[in-house]
């Protein structure tokens, strides 16, 4: 397919607001795909390249701007001021290439293939001159673009399509598409966890919800309760467990071998071949699919800080190494697939049972600390235990529930002591002064709103050199704007805060603030991107949460 097709779709998808019509637009598009054509068609109408945006291609601004300047002809200033009125890289490269005097002789088409390819390309490039082999990619697109293409490589670069297309709308696309049933289409996501593999699925007629060994399962994830009483109140059979403050796995036995899985689905079996050696050990069935959460021990067994299992998630090289010096333990609390089955859809309390006959404990790899119990006395026990223990918390289950990929549905509830941290990305900062100069300190943090992020408070206090070091080298790269000593920033990098209280402020456009804020830790992608973070709806149902405990 030619991209100057697809862009006739993102321009018909940009004149609407409404739905329904961007829904059939793009049921339009994805009918005229062919087989090889859909996959990549859909991931890019959702301004990606990688399902569920997985990978960030992590190009920032600064970089985009040389890329344009480069192949515009024009000098990086003239971009930046040309930027800053239309507050849009995607707008300026399309108006700088209008102008463009170069001859189009020989220009080559370009096609959804070439453009997919190219950016698929963009995150595995690492190492020495890696800045110049991305822009050299970039550049042969937009060098091959029309205008009007480049504003929308540009757009998809940044992760800023600004076409109002949600996964909700492609997944109702996908469906009317190929004369499918909504539930059917968003139920087979929970398994394949990508939209451009399920539409291929839709139009060869073989779409089944079905979970299958070796691909990740979205996660089941736990609202949170107000306190321990309510929420022991909420089920007829309960479950208490030590909510462990670590990384959640997913892990995949068939035969001998192993694979894991993030809270993202992204697989993570070549960081942790610690792991996949005692599942190999421990569980004693042909097939299985288990679920626990890893955390770093030290020598005697008692949980190291989340920082260095971190250090874990991130090495790529040199394994061997840090799987000796960070040893894991993992805590595991569920199974949902067992010889060629699935348990899913059967109760908790019998998914524990077989749990617990499946594996053989160790010291590495174990069954999370539970009590089966009405006592709110022995509960309240139980849950000191846990804090004291340096965990969380507890995650309070209903026995009785289901497992239900991908979504909170009141089944499971967690209890903390210190009101609920919240998760949010960083949009803007500020340089420090004095000593502390070549930091960006004083973070601007935005929570989701819609489809976009919207400011929820600043965050000054609390951060130590190594973490203002470690942040600043991680924004720099995503600053798409400087105003005095206030950077703006492309919304990639989550941070989870802890603060006293949220406050109602006029001065932020979310609404909120939050009294004493503070970094409690800087989040990996792998485990939360800023699709991830805190919505403003979480902030209200905390806020009047708050207001009930005084
Ligand atoms: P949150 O990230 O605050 O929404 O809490 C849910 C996360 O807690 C899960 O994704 C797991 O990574 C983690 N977790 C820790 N202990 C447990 C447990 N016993 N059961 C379920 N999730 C747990």
């Amino acid at each position: 397919m030619r991209y100057s097709t697809l862009v006739q779709f993102y321009q018909r998808l940009e004149s609407t607001p409404k739905k329904l019509e961007k829904r059939d637009i793009l049921a339009e598009l994805y009918r005229q795909c062919s087989e090889e054509e859909l996959p990549k068609v859909v991931l890019l109408s959702m301004g990606t390249v990688f399902p569920s945006g997985a990978l960030e291609l992590g190009i920032a601004g600064e970089m985009m701007k040389r890329v344009i300047a480069r192949v515009s002809g024009t000098t990086d200033t003239q971009i930046t001021k040309k930027y800053k009125e239309t507050g849009d890289l995607g707008l300026t490269a399309e108006q700088f290439l209008k102008n463009r005097k170069q001859s189009t002789l020989g220009k080559r088409e370009l096609s959804v293939e070439k453009v997919f390819e190219n950016l698929r390309k963009l995150p595995e490039i690492g190492g020495a001159g890696s800045q110049e082999k991305k822009i050299l990619l970039i550049a042969e697109l937009l060098s091959s673009a029309e205008a009007a293409e480049a504003k929308y490589i540009v757009r998809t670069i940044l992760s800023e399509m600004r076409i109002g297309v949600a996964a909700g709308i492609v997944r109702d696309a996908i469906a009317a598409a190929f004369g499918k049933d909504v539930k059917e289409v968003e139920r087979v996501f929970d398994f394949v966890g990508d939209y451009g593999q399920i539409a291929v699925l839709a139009k060869n007629g073989r779409l089944k919800g079905e979970i299958q060994i070796g691909k990740p399962v979205r996660v089941m994830l736990a609202d949170r309760a107000p306190d321990l009483k309510e929420a022991m109140e909420e089920f007829e059979q309960s479950l208490l467990e030590w909510k462990y403050d670590g990384f959640r796995v997913q892990v995949h036995k068939s035969g001998n071998e192993i694979k894991i899985f993030s809270r993202r689905m992204e697989d993570v079996t070549r960081q942790f071949p610690d792991i996949a050696n005692f599942s190999k050990e421990c569980i004693k069935a042909k097939e299985c699919i288990v679920e626990g959460e890893a955390l770093a021990i030290d020598k005697s067994g008692k949980p190291r800080p989340f920082q260095e299992l971190s250090r874990r998630i991130q090495r790529k090289y040199d394994i061997e190494r840090t799987v000796k010096e960070i040893p894991v333990q993992v805590n595991l609390f569920d199974l949902i697939y067992l010889n060629g089955e699935s348990w899913m859809d059967k109760p908790l309390r019998e998914r524990w049972q077989q749990l617990a006959k499946t594996v053989k404990e160790t010291k590495n790899f174990r069954l999370a600390d539970r009590l089966e119990t009405k006592n709110y006395a022995e509960a309240k026990k139980f849950y000191k235990h846990a804090l004291k223990m340096g965990q969380e918390g507890i995650i309070v289950k209903n026995l009785e529930a289901r497992y239900q990929p991908g979504r909170r549905v009141g089944y499971w509830l967690k209890v903390k002591d210190i009101l609920e941290p919240l998760d949010l990305v960083v949009v803007g900062a500020e340089w420090g002064e004095g000593k502390r100069a070549r930091w960006l300190g004083s973070l601007i943090l935005a929570a989701k709103k819609g489809g976009k992020f919207v400011e929820a408070g600043r965050m000054a206090s609390g951060l130590t050199e190594e973490q203002m070091d470690q942040l600043t080298k991680q924004l720099k790269p995503l600053i798409t704007g400087e105003e005095g000593k206030t950077v703006s920033l492309e919304p990639r990098i989550v941070v989870e805060v802890g603060y006293e209280e949220i406050q109602r402020s006029p001065k932020y456009e979310s609404g909120y603030a939050l009294r004493f804020p503070r970094l409690l830790r800087i989040r990996d992608a792998a485990d939360k991107g800023p699709e991830d973070v805190n919505t403003v709806a979480d902030m209200d149902k905390l806020f009047k949460m708050q207001k009930r405990r005084r």
